[in-house]
């Protein structure tokens, strides 16, 4: 294909994209086919001879987009937003245009000096402690720039790097914090595998499977402490302190992981006071905010990070509810140099040659020591750059402010339905209710039958979850195009559906 015709293509793709956004109320938000549909509509083998691209749009068209469930849809309200925006999807265009791999400074000196500033730019707009921030000696990264990065990255202070997602922003601050427990006992006559055996982290019920999932792949234990709704599903630091006591001189406590915005219904845990649990008993602090973390640029929520100056580390996911999007989780550590000392690993092919003493020297950042893959997309650094300029701070807050408003909306529309009861209270953009039931053993079947009835209906899309045994309807608002109407006609049809079961009774 020649640059003429990836013009003309690239602008019907453009074109197709931006008629997807104008029609996409039309059409089911959640897709409706049944499992193994595409089987049948595509060749078990590759095309030996190039097909038309007319052919590929009218097959996107025909057969990709009714397995598709529509995520930006605005009345999608299931799991958790995953924003797009027209600035993240340029960026893409870029980003896949540039395909660059950016492993290594010299790999493309842009790509790495921009996820820096951009990093620290959201790590401003989140009022995160200068010792999160690149250039935490105190300089200018302005003013100074050779000098301010050398001097961040030669001190091994703080930073943050753009990871693929959440569970890898755990795995990699898990395995720095197991490498650090390594260094601290093995000179005291412990071997590494007795350590390593000794070694727990610690979580409540209410954290996000990746954490159980970072803990297996890491070979650590973890102890998953229980929640109750008396505290809204945070994590109780008596608890903690309990369970890090029970485990005895046997036991080395390893990590901490805190959530702010949990899954199921965006509890908060106590940051101040885990922290402290956690530097008392010198354990790796990583607080998850891979949902609630975005609604802390607006001054109205920045409160739920106090505390965050204990943690070890932090991860925003930016692609959930900030515009970017997927794939895009930024992870700030404060001291950079423990990620780097475990995942360094030198190869001569990949050594730079052209800037040997910068790198030698530790002067220039290379990511790969920050991840788990070598490679690495240009990511957040051109998204956010985007997103940040064409929309500036001012309206991502508004942007955040809305959902809330939104969610509050819908949670006053619930109580004053005196069939249904809100179960935890409405936190960022999510709602957990249920309908009452009159014999208290059947609500959970009652809601189930609820969720199933809201979704058979094309026009919305909600999910559930599981608190104290008892089964919630969750309503996330967050979506990019989502205004009052949607969540109007949302809970109009949750109304309906719920009339029609009760009739039924
Ligand atoms: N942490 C929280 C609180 C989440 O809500 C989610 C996803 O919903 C994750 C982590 C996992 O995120 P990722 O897909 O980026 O690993």
């Amino acid at each position: 294909m020649d640059s003429e015709e990836f013009r003309e293509h690239a602008h019907r793709m453009v074109d197709f994209v931006a008629d997807y956004y104008r029609h996409i109320e039309k059409f089911p938000v959640r897709s409706q086919v049944s499992p193994g549909y595409l089987n049948d509509l595509i060749p078990a083998f590759a095309p030996q001879d190039p097909e038309s691209f007319d052919d590929i749009l009218a097959d996107v068209s025909n057969i990709i987009i009714p397995g598709l469930t529509h995520w930006q849809s605005p009345s999608f309200f299931s799991y958790y937003p995953a924003n797009s925006s027209t600035a993240g999807i340029l960026a893409e265009i870029l980003i896949s245009g540039f395909n660059t791999v950016n492993f290594s400074w010299i790999a493309s000196p842009a790509a790495t000096e921009l996820e820096i500033i951009v990093v620290n730019w959201l790590g401003k707009l989140l009022e995160l402690p200068d010792s999160f921030l690149s250039g935490s000696s105190g300089l200018s990264h302005t003013a100074t720039s050779r000098l301010t990065y050398c001097l961040f990255y030669s001190l091994g202070k703080g930073g943050g790097v753009i990871q693929g997602s959440a569970t890898e922003g755990m795995l990699v601050t898990l395995c720095a914090a197991r490498s650090r427990a390594i260094s601290k006992h093995t000179p005291n006559g412990l071997v590494e595998e007795d350590v390593v055996r000794r070694l727990r982290a610690y979580t409540s019920d209410q954290t996000h499977m990746c954490l159980h999932k970072a803990c297996k792949i890491a070979g650590i234990k973890l102890v998953v402490l229980p929640t109750t709704k008396e505290t809204n599903y945070a994590l109780s630091p008596a608890l903690l302190r309990g369970a890090i006591e029970e485990g005895g001189d046997d036991v080395i406590p390893l990590y901490l992981g805190a959530t702010l915005g949990t899954t199921s219904s965006a509890a908060v845990d106590p940051l101040l006071d885990l922290g402290e649990i956690a530097q008392e008993y010198e354990m790796w602090f990583h607080v998850d905010a891979a949902y609630g973390g975005s609604a802390c640029i607006c001054p109205e929520y920045r409160h739920f990070l106090d505390g965050i100056e204990k943690a070890d580390s932090l991860n925003v996911g930016t692609h959930k509810w900030l515009l970017t999007n997927l794939d895009c989780s930024v992870l700030w550590v404060k001291n950079a140099r423990t990620l780097t000392s475990t995942l360094s690993v030198q190869s001569e092919y990949l050594r730079n040659k052209v800037w040997i003493q910068a790198s030698e020297a530790g002067e220039v950042v290379d990511f790969k020591d920050w991840q788990v893959s070598l490679g690495k997309r240009f990511r957040l650094a051109l998204k956010l750059w985007l997103v940040m300029r064409l929309y500036g701070s001012s309206k991502l807050k508004n942007y955040i402010i809305h959902h809330t408003c939104l969610a509050r909306l819908f949670e006053r529309k619930v109580t004053e339905d005196k069939r249904f009861e809100v179960l935890v209270p409405c936190r960022f953009g999510l709602v957990c209710f249920r309908l009452k039931a009159i014999e208290a053993s059947s609500v959970n079947a009652l809601n189930e039958n609820l969720l199933h009835a809201v979704n058979s209906n094309e026009t919305t899309f909600i999910t559930h979850t599981v608190l104290s045994g008892d089964f919630l309807l969750r309503m996330a608002v967050g979506g990019t195009l989502t205004e009052v109407k949607h969540v109007i006609k949302a809970w109009e049809t949750i109304q309906k559906k719920a009339t029609q079961l009760l009739s039924f009774k």
